[in-house]
């Protein structure tokens, strides 16, 4: 099914960098998400008012058009070659229906579905009939929703778009038909939905039936998610109201673009409601990066390969298919130096070891990935309060078997580690790696899960937020995830904090890993009242990888010829690949419910 896909050429990404840097924390555009916002919170004024701006008429000569961000005139063409991203100030001008369709599909490919779904006027509201007709004198569209089936690089799949020049993309009932008819026959047809995303909210012509497109919509998408099938967004400038509370944020992957305005209430409400102004970038797409809620920026050029990359780490794929490889007979040979390295090894004491795996310049999980996998996308946010920088996870192809990747991170430099929090992780870590793990099961996608922390961030906030409700969640929901899950432990493993990532069906450890209650420090503190006989305490607490194969706490040794260091990450992540990908065969065509049962029993037996 995967059609040798690791070694296909990648559309418009270089192969060579592990993150393609498709989905962003933050896509630094000049024109920050603070300035965009400011712009944008103009537009909020004209809620639900047709805006007939075209975007690319203000201010605007034959071939100059005004930039709504920074004011410059600039080159029609230009901005139009340059998806309509300014070329002064990156700033993003909002497009027209038919200009996401050519940015979308592949040339000619759009099919539009249920065009002729005919106008209403429930509530035989006065007037709203002659402003229809003036919205689509203006647009030239039947509604501010369009929606058909189209190729992506030649993949099938089903785009819908909202338009903000109609009417404010408010959604009303034809919309909110269209949406969901589309979604039903997608389910129908076995396809993706991509929805682009913009609304000033609910139509307030319609009332109350325009209210209830919202569950409406959003029980279509249920179903579709029911089918094993991807629905993803993409929220752009401004994504509010009763379109923000239904099928915007109920996306399998939720993507924004930069600078665009996201939120439930319109900034000028929340401001006269509370009678304060609000922070700057508030409600901007960073910002809801940043709490959780959306996965990750796409820059507009990267649009088109980011759902290609969707479309196929979420085909439909034969069940039990966890091992679908491009090239399964290559297998990693160790070099003759790296043999000779490792057979001259002295042996390493657990203290030893306990000070190698806290060394900065160990080899981090993403060091490792960047040879295991082909391409890793990563994901943000546990959608309920934050980002954690802490937890890294996000999908990777393994030789063009698509899998879920989590991994705890520690940082590389001070800035790094400060940033990552030096990889001890907050309640929203746990939280986000639980709905990437969770993510994967739907969709059939083995877990790999990389262990590397001292511990659960020890903090007020954290404890504020749960962290123990957190890490005893992810022990409950992992030990029934019904596709496999492996967990290797590189370096640290620090009690639950550890676990909390670690209930594989096989837990493996590097060579000088090591894995224990809490440190030693803290061993020596509490049963001597002495922490600096740490040393001492490191040789009895059974901590390294050997003790833990002979007390049969982990299944597999890992070598580091010689220690992981920069010179040896490439062969360990080789011989790590060839071992993952033996593993995940181990498992092909099993059902869900077995693999799950194996893991109870695994853990049953201590
Ligand atoms: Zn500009």
């Amino acid at each position: 099914m995967t059609r040798g896909f690791g070694k296909k050429k990648w559309p418009g990404i270089n192969r060579r960098g592990l993150f393609c840097r498709v989905m962003e924390r933050n896509a630094a555009t000049t024109a920050s998400g603070a300035k965009a916002f400011k712009e944008n919170d103009k537009d909020d004024e004209a809620e639900n008012e047709a805006d007939g701006r075209k975007p690319a008429e203000t201010g605007a000569t034959d071939d100059k058009i005004k930039c709504p961000k920074c004011g410059k005139l600039v080159d029609k063409k230009r901005v139009a070659k340059r998806r309509y991203v300014c070329p002064e100030c990156n700033g993003y001008f909002r497009v027209s229906t038919n200009a996401r369709i050519r940015m979308t599909a592949d040339r000619g490919s759009f099919e539009e579905w249920f065009a002729d779904v005919k106008p209403v006027n429930p509530l035989d509201y006065e007037g709203y009939e002659e402003k229809l007709s003036e919205a689509r004198e203006k647009t030239g569209l039947r509604e501010a929703f369009t929606i058909g089936s189209c190729r992506i690089f030649g993949e099938k799949a089903v785009i819908g778009i909202c338009d903000a020049r109609f009417l404010m993309a408010s959604m009303g009932s034809v919309y909110g038909e269209k949406v969901t008819a589309a979604v039903e026959r997608a389910t129908q047809e076995g396809l993706p939905v991509f929805l682009f995303c913009a609304s000033g909210g609910a139509r307030m012509q319609e009332g109350i039936l325009s209210l209830m497109q919202m569950a409406k919509t959003a029980a279509a998408i249920r179903k579709h998610g029911e089918a094993g099938l991807l629905y993803a967004t993409i929220l752009t400038d401004p994504t509010t109201g009763g379109v923000t509370a239904s099928f915007a944020m109920l996306g399998d992957v939720i993507m924004a673009e930069p600078g665009a305005l996201i939120g439930f209430a319109g900034p000028r409400v929340i401001r006269q409601t509370i009678g304060q102004e609000l922070p700057e970038g508030f409600q901007s797409a960073e910002f809801l990066v940043e709490h959780g809620f959306v996965d990750g920026i796409v820059k507009r050029m990267n649009v088109r390969k980011t759902l290609y990359f969707l479309i196929k780490t979420h085909e439909r794929r034969r069940s039990g298919s966890f091992a679908e490889f491009a090239n399964a007979g290559e297998r990693f040979v160790l070099s003759e130096i790296l043999k000779e390295k490792s057979a001259l090894q002295a042996p390493v004491s657990a203290w030893e070891k306990v000070k190698a795996v806290r060394r900065v310049q160990r080899p981090s999980a993403l060091d490792y990935a960047g040879y295991v996998f082909d391409h890793f996308v990563e994901s943000h946010g546990d959608r309920l309060f934050g980002d954690d920088p802490a937890i890294v996870g996000g999908i990777a192809f393994l030789d063009g078997q698509p899998v879920t990747v989590i991994a705890d991170v520690k940082g590389s430099t001070m800035k790094e580690c400060q940033m990552r929090n030096f990889g001890m992780p907050r309640p929203e870590g746990y939280r986000k790696a639980l709905r990437l793990m969770k993510q994967a099961e739907k969709f059939g996608r083995p877990v790999i899960s990389f262990v590397n922390t001292s511990g659960a961030f020890c903090g007020i906030e954290a404890e504020e937020r749960g962290q123990g409700e957190a890490i005893a969640r992810n022990l409950m929901e992992m030990a029934g995830l019904k596709v496999p899950v492996l967990c290797i432990l590189i370096g640290e493993g620090g009690s639950g904090g550890a676990l909390a990532t670690a209930v594989g069906n096989e837990v493996w450890m590097l060579e000088n890993a090591t894995y224990s209650i809490l440190s030693p420090e803290g061993f020596a503190s509490i049963l001597w009242k002495d922490s600096s006989r740490a040393k001492e305490a490191s040789e009895i607490m059974n901590i390294t990888a050997q003790d833990l194969l002979r007390l049969g706490v982990i299944e597999k040794i890992l070598p580091e010829y010689g220690g992981a260091s920069e010179q040896t990450a490439e062969a360990i992540a080789g011989n790590l690949k060839d071992e993952i990908k033996a593993f995940l065969q181990g498992f092909d065509g099993m059902s869900g419910e077995e693999i799950a049962e194996r893991r109870y029993a695994r853990f049953r037996r201590y």
